[in-house]
């Protein structure tokens, strides 16, 4: 299946320098360029001769009276072609998008050091706009992943009036993707990221293929380090530097995610018509302690960005991605259902109830294949007797199928990260 993974996101404008009255002359000035550019069709000009006056005319910045023009021969076109509707005329509506072209209408920057993204907007020409992008963590990851992966382009952007609000709508696209349609999938991809390790399963309608625990304590140790320096001189006062450490550990974390969804896809590759199941990061706040505050700081990185990373690499790939409720996949027991939180004891699951018993973030994982299973309404085999947990660190590229019982393997994981056994 051909599938565009063009994708508008939007986001409000937290203005810093310039104002929004600049954006409201921005945008009559957009209708003006509009309405001559139909009132000269009108007056049977031809096309070039038109975007030759207009763009002479505008006190927008070329390319995005270009992109005006655009948009109003689009609707020119449609009128010619299907001679249904009237012939556009004067445009009456006072809050007309300006369109923009990235990196000459407006631009964007990465600001590593507050995990923003910071606008410019030419409002009219040498009048800008500047400030930061305000979405939800989610928009803001994808926009993120957009301008620094090399598989994403960030399209036109316009800025839109809601209400008495001005907001960025951007356009960014996937340059050559075509992903099957997830309803044709036969394997269920379930992932159960954690601060520490990604925990994987595939599960088809018949049972469960292949499970495994990927390991990077790495990132966690590191994470640690990092805000613990930072915080010190935080209270020292030391702003600059501090800001140096955030970006050196921004790289340092962005990379590692990188290769270990690497790794998450082409782990999946080795299946049939895989789709990869996410819990959606919405409403997680059930299964994780949310104790302090650094609590929050470590975990919220890594979820979001390595989920991004993986469903835009497993997209290159052609393989969809589905994101499922994510309640209880931590406490629910895959044999008898028992759900409680006295379940899991950090890495081991347990269930009080019947005993069942396996690698707490395998079990996860499989709870998480077999959600996706339901949604798209496919039959949910027995989960109950699944393969043995490998585990994996990341790095090596080692892995070691662990012992026959579950639970021995659980400690063994616990104690013994760095040997690796068989390869695979
Ligand atoms: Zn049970």
């Amino acid at each position: 299946m051909q599938k565009s993974l063009t994708s508008t996101l939007v986001f409000q404008l937290d203005i810093h320098e310039g104002s929004q009255q600049l954006l409201d002359s921005g945008q009559l000035e957009a209708r003006r360029v509009v309405n001559e550019i139909f009132r000269l069709d009108d007056q049977g000009y031809d096309w070039q001769t038109i975007k030759d006056k207009v763009v002479e005319r505008s006190n927008h910045v070329k390319n995005t009276t270009q992109r005006l023009f655009d948009k109003a021969t689009d609707a020119l076109e449609r009128y010619y072609d299907e001679d249904e509707y009237g012939h556009p005329r004067q445009n009456h509506d006072e809050s007309f998008p300006i369109r923009m072209n990235h990196g000459e209408g407006y631009q964007l920057s990465v600001d590593e050091a507050s995990e923003s993204v910071s606008f410019r907007v030419t409002a009219l020409k040498r009048n800008f706009v500047r400030g930061t992008l305000k979405s939800s963590q989610h928009q803001i990851e994808r926009l993120k992943t957009a301008l620094t992966d090399d598989d994403w382009r960030v399209g036109t952007a316009e800025v839109v009036k809601k209400q008495d609000r001005y907001e960025l709508h951007i356009n960014v696209t996937h340059e050559t993707a075509e992903v099957t349609a997830k309803e044709n999938a036969k394997t269920f991809i379930g992932v159960d990221v954690n601060e520490d390790c990604v925990g994987l399963a595939a599960v088809t309608e018949s049972g469960v293929e292949e499970s495994v625990v990927i390991e990077y304590p790495e990132v966690k140790k590191t994470r640690h380090e990092y805000f613990t320096v930072r915080k010190r001189m935080q209270s020292a006062g030391q702003t600059t530097l501090e800001t140096e450490v955030q970006n050196e550990e921004q790289r340092f974390v962005h990379n590692q995610l990188h290769q270990v969804s690497r790794n998450i896809v082409e782990w999946t590759q080795q299946f049939e018509d895989p789709v990869i199941v996410f819990e959606d990061l919405k409403d997680m706040r059930d299964d994780i302690n949310y104790g302090t505050r650094m609590n929050r700081r470590l975990h919220s990185l890594p979820f979001a960005q390595l989920q991004n990373f993986v469903s835009y690499k497993a997209a290159w790939s052609g393989i969809p991605s589905e994101k499922i409720d994510p309640e209880y996949t931590s406490q629910e027991c895959v044999d008898c259902g028992y759900t409680t939180r006295s379940n899991r004891q950090g890495k081991r699951f347990q269930c009080v109830h019947c005993g069942f018993q396996d690698h707490a973030d395998r079990k996860a994982a499989l709870l998480i294949s077999a959600k996706g299973l339901e949604k798209l309404n496919r039959n949910v085999p027995a989960l109950n007797s699944p393969p043995i947990v490998r585990v994996r660190r990341h790095g090596n590229g080692l892995s070691e199928p662990a012992d026959h019982d579950p639970v021995s393997s659980v400690r063994g994981y616990q104690t013994d990260g760095e040997t690796g056994g068989v390869s695979g």
